[in-house]
């Protein structure tokens, strides 16, 4: 497969094309992004890099990070996790507050705020330095140990998160959040705010799709049959109410990030991330998944 040729297809089809779509500006410090950025990468498990656009430069990867944060959660946790936070996909927006009332504070599955909310309260349970700690969990898988929180968002979001007060707050009041509901959020906050480049970051997914093992380090940092389960968990989850449409576009599973970047993987072949900053009403960057679908259109690969 000539990945590099798809990648330049890619860029020149797409240069023609307008993206709808607007930055997201509910987290002040994310609307000063240029919503023209555009970045692709691939890595593939045989070796292969392959780029497109602005690759290499940073952003805020926001939601991905849940997918990052439950691996961690379940390494010290293991399925006790699931009596606190189900695996079913929500149906709703990214942020809803509704169905929690209705469900006794137990989120619908890990990659909405609210689970993401209680997988950050089981880590401040867990970690004795929770930020650093999970920062260098994610260096690790990223093998790249310039990668840092960004400051400014994470304090933007904070003074603006009312939302996310709102869902740990109502949690806790089921009993499904254990520690001061102000730290939770900072680790939260903090742990959204990473920043990578489309290069990074499918470098730090290529163990979801190479059965938990960091490539070429022989090391495994989760079991296949969790790698297995994550896997499945952003294929029905990854992208909320639009987490069938992913699948039926894309055919891969994936998470996005309100900061425009989705990461996608195929197990057994490559990692891919994608970055353009233009949102559609779901939260998810409309030409990211536009990208996506033509990759695996013009390969003819998916997992299905
Ligand atoms: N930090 C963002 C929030 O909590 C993450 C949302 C997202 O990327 N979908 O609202």
């Amino acid at each position: 497969m000539n990945y590099q040729e798809i990648l330049d297809e890619i860029g020149h089809e797409f240069k023609a094309v307008q993206f709808e779509g607007k930055v997201a500006s509910y987290i002040p410090e994310l609307a000063n992004v240029s919503p023209d950025k555009f970045g692709m990468h691939i890595c593939c498990l045989k070796g292969g890099n392959y780029s497109l656009g602005n690759a290499r430069e940073s952003f805020s990867i926001q939601s991905i990070s849940k997918v990052l944060s439950l691996t961690l959660a379940h390494l010290y946790e293991g399925d006790k996790i699931w009596k606190r936070v189900d695996v079913e996909p929500s149906g709703d927006p990214f942020n809803s507050l509704v169905q929690l009332e209705f469900e006794n504070g137990i989120p619908r599955n890990p990659l909405i705020n609210a689970g993401a909310l209680v997988i950050s309260d089981i880590l401040v349970s867990h970690l004795s330095n929770p930020k650093q700690d999970y920062l260098d969990f994610v260096r690790k898988l990223a093998g790249d140990a310039t990668v840092d929180f960004n400051l400014k968002v994470a304090a933007s979001e904070k003074e603006w998160g009312f939302r996310n007060s709102a869902l740990i707050n109502l949690m806790k009041s089921f009993g499904n959040i254990q520690n001061d509901v102000e730290e939770v959020l900072d680790f939260y906050f903090h742990k959204c705010s990473i920043e990578m480049s489309c290069a990074t970051l499918a470098r730090t997914f290529l163990l979801f799709a190479n059965h938990g093992q960091l490539l070429g380090r022989g090391e495994a940092v989760i079991p296949k049959s969790q790698t297995k389960r994550i896997n499945a968990i952003m294929q029905t989850c990854g992208f909320y109410d639009e987490a069938g449409e992913f699948s039926f576009r894309v055919g891969l599973p994936g998470k996005s990030g309100v900061g425009g970047g989705i990461v996608a993987v195929h197990p057994g072949a490559y990692s891919v991330a994608v970055w353009s900053p233009k949102l559609n009403p779901k939260g998810n960057s409309s030409q990211g998944m536009a990208a996506l679908e033509a990759l695996t259109t013009k390969s003819g690969l998916s997992i299905f």
